[in-house]
């Protein structure tokens, strides 16, 4: 019997994009056809969003063609849990995945210069419900940032750390110097003993005092671990702080965001003390089968990072600075100014008096301009839906090969988009135009 639209109270997705995909798959005439349709999207998407657009989403980052092709190796039909060797897995067969797997988890301690890590995770909030297994009881209490300052899901109540059952402390973080509160820290730390302190944000311009802090809960036996789902190519690549050599016990992160590999997790520690409880928690709690495909496509992807890491992340972090310095300078309030605007590859833009961050968002959208609406200080956990802020990222724009000209080229069609009210279908053409002439990706051996 056919389901209408309005009986789907329960649904939390938009209803008229199901009710869309509903009909589509009720007109097709075939199973073939309704298969079209869905490549068919992704041809939508592959034109606009891949040849079409500006894309300034900061947690974005295209892969080269080697590293994308691997995604759809033969491996990924491949079943392999379990711990890398001939008598470690359920499964006979593995002999070259072994080697790949192998491969990937010694790439990734030589990149992050760590002496243990882990290729499994299937994202990086399953790094982080390991962490949070290994190194906490449902009860106690952890410290961690705010979203309004930049503090993730995974580490608040509705994500890992509330599954966990933890109580969680914010970390008190200055919104002038955009900085935590060490003095404050240390004062609220000292009085909750939080067993462990996340650190790490996915808006993110500064380094964080993790020396500092590492050192105030281990007063109490407490720890640190760095929740580097951003910034990590930017940690491989030498730009940023380094995290395990200024006292966080294990890092985590995203093999998609700055890294540039598949969209995956990492995760990496120096104390042999914390492998078994790690690993145990990998396997077999959080992962079964793993995506070979994508840890092949991550190997290859670390191996780039090895040859032009340092590079491509160096020029990221140049275009974001250049980037966030033009915007001010149109008009837009950016933050971070009294400091440099970023040390990441973040720029953080105060939209407030553009209709704020979801109003401005849409309107660079219609521009084939892609960023995001963020909280920023100021704003509240429930201004989640329309905040005062706007993310825009360089990795991806770096990759195609712009540097600090179009980084220019780019603050103008923002101010357009936003400060001079140009029609959105004008500074669309400029965009493409931009975009299309940069075809061919960089740092990679493609
Ligand atoms: C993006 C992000 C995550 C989640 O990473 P996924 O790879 O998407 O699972 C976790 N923590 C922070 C701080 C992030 O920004």
């Amino acid at each position: 019997m056919p389901t209408l639209a309005h009986e789907r109270v329960d649904e939390v997705h938009d209803p008229a994009t199901l009710e869309w995909a509903r009909t589509t798959i009720e007109r097709a005439l075939s199973p073939r056809m309704i298969q079209h349709e869905v490549i068919a999207a992704v041809e939508r998407n592959a034109i606009w969003r891949g040849e079409e657009c500006v894309n300034l989403l900061a947690p974005e980052a295209p892969m080269s063609p080697t590293v994308r092709a691997l995604l759809s190796s033969e491996v990924g039909q491949r079943a392999a849990e379990g711990h890398i060797g001939p008598n470690n897995r359920w499964f006979a067969g593995t002999r070259y995945i072994d080697e790949i797997e192998a491969l990937c988890m010694e790439l990734l301690k030589k990149v992050f210069r760590a002496r243990y890590a882990d290729h499994r995770l299937v994202a990086s909030m399953i790094g982080n419900m390991a962490v949070y297994a290994t190194l906490t009881r449902p009860g106690e209490t952890i410290m961690s940032l705010s979203q309004p300052f930049g503090g993730h899901s995974s580490n608040r109540h509705d994500g890992p750390a509330g599954i966990r059952g933890l109580r969680i402390e914010d970390v008190p973080f200055d919104p002038v110097e955009l900085e935590v509160d060490v003095e404050a820290f240390a004062r609220k730390a000292r009085a909750v003993r939080p067993t462990l302190v996340a650190l790490g944000a996915s808006m993110t311009l500064f380094p964080l005092p993790v020396r500092q802090m590492a050192e105030i809960v281990a007063e109490w036996g407490g720890r640190l671990y760095f929740d580097g789902a951003h910034q990590m190519g930017l940690i491989g690549g030498d730009q940023f702080q380094d995290p395990l050599r200024e006292g966080a016990c294990v890092m985590t992160g995203s093999a998609g965001k700055t890294f540039s590999g598949p969209q995956s997790g990492m995760i990496v520690w120096n104390d042999p003390k914390l492998t078994k409880p790690l690993t145990d928690a990998i396997f077999p709690a959080l992962a079964a089968t793993h995506q070979v495909n994508r840890v092949a496509a991550l190997a290859a992807a670390a191996a780039e990072f090895l040859a032009f890491g340092h590079d491509y992340m160096a020029q990221i972090v140049a275009n974001a600075q250049v980037l966030a310095k033009a915007l001010n300078e149109r008009g837009i309030s950016m933050l971070g100014a009294r400091k440099g605007f970023t040390r990441t590859h973040q720029a953080i833009a105060d939209v407030r008096s553009f209709g704020g961050g979801l109003a401005a968002a849409q309107r660079l959208a219609e521009a084939n301009i892609i960023t995001n609406k963020n909280l920023i200080p100021g704003d509240e956990a429930a201004d989640w839906n329309t905040p005062g802020g706007l993310r825009i990222g360089t990795t991806e724009v770096t990759r195609w090969g712009m540097k600090e000209r179009e980084m220019e080229a780019i603050a103008d069609l923002i101010h357009g988009v936003l400060v001079a009210k140009r029609d959105p279908a004008d500074v669309r053409r400029e965009a493409i135009a931009l975009r299309r002439s940069f075809p061919r990706l960089q740092y990679c051996f493609d």
